[in-house]
């Protein structure tokens, strides 16, 4: 596989909830190192497009690569699966997902939570892995919480433990589903720092955002999604400095 493939790449990509469809046609191009936002309305299909590039959800149409390779289906139409299980597993672990509502598992120690994928489904040594915990939750700021429980910190620092979480995978990009709605103002700002400073370390992202500022600084590329549909994409300068369509337009004002 060349070294030049994107990190990955979804092309064409259609996906219907029964009869409704959401996706009508989605291309999304992240290379190594890009940051790439995707916004828009709530119900846009935003979360959708994460959540079929991280293969939890199927599509009926279109090809998803992970650096250069394509997931390979098996049926058609909504019968339409991923072939490989192997495969499957590859793209998961290489594609950690942080969510709105951060998924920690509440009985499990914020260390615990950390290394736990990483020794059951790496296979990782689990004096390295606890190490490794350390250190990552040492990059979030929160190096003191390993021993508490998710319910005995604030939603900032739950949010930086997923992350922390995710980091411990090693993975080849980071996925975001609004990182920073499920949060106060107060709060959302420590988590912005830490997506801002993974950004600046070159990681590969795709963020789903509400918060425009963010978008702004970090990414290398916005999206903005209108009904299953990239209706306007550029650079962040372009996209909110020179917005051509009415509908990113009307979609800025109403965001400030
Ligand atoms: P966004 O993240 O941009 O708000 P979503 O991807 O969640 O948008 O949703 C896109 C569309 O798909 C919406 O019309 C939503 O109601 C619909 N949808 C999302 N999830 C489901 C589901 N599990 N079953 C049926 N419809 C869904
Ligand atoms: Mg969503």
């Amino acid at each position: 596989m060349p070294d030049t493939a994107p990190v990955l790449e979804i092309r064409d990509l259609h996906k219907a909830y029964h009869d409704l469809e959401v996706i009508k046609g989605v291309d999304i191009t992240a290379h190594r190192g890009d940051v790439v936002s995707l916004i828009g309305s709530s119900g846009s299909g935003k979360s959708t497009i994460l959540r079929c590039a991280n293969l939890l959800e199927n599509s009926q149409q279109g090809e998803i690569l992970f650096k250069g390779e394509p997931i390979t289906w098996k049926g058609n139409g909504h019968d339409r699966l991923p072939a490989d299980p192997k495969q499957v597993l590859r793209i998961r672990t290489n594609l950690s997902m942080v969510f709105q509502q951060f998924n920690l598992w509440s009985h499990m120690t914020i260390l615990q939570n950390v290394m736990e994928a990483p020794v059951t489904v790496l296979g990782r040594d689990k004096a390295e892995a606890e190490e490794a915990a350390h250190a990552y939750l040492d990059k979030v700021g929160i190096r003191d919480k390993h021993d508490v429980y998710p319910a005995q910190l604030s939603g900032g620092q739950q949010q930086r433990a997923a992350i922390a979480r995710a980091l411990a995978m090693e993975p080849e990009a980071l996925l975001f589903d609004e990182p920073t709605s499920a949060l106060d103002p107060e709060l959302e700002q420590e988590v912005v720092r830490v997506i801002k400073s993974l950004a600046e370390e070159g990681r590969t992202m795709l963020i789903v955002t509400h918060d425009m500022k963010m978008a702004s600084d970090v990414s290398d590329k916005v999206i903005f999604l209108h009904q299953g549909l990239v209706e306007e994409q550029g650079s962040p300068d372009e996209l909110f400095g020179n917005p051509k369509s009415e509908r990113l337009k009307g979609f800025l004002s109403s965001t400030v």
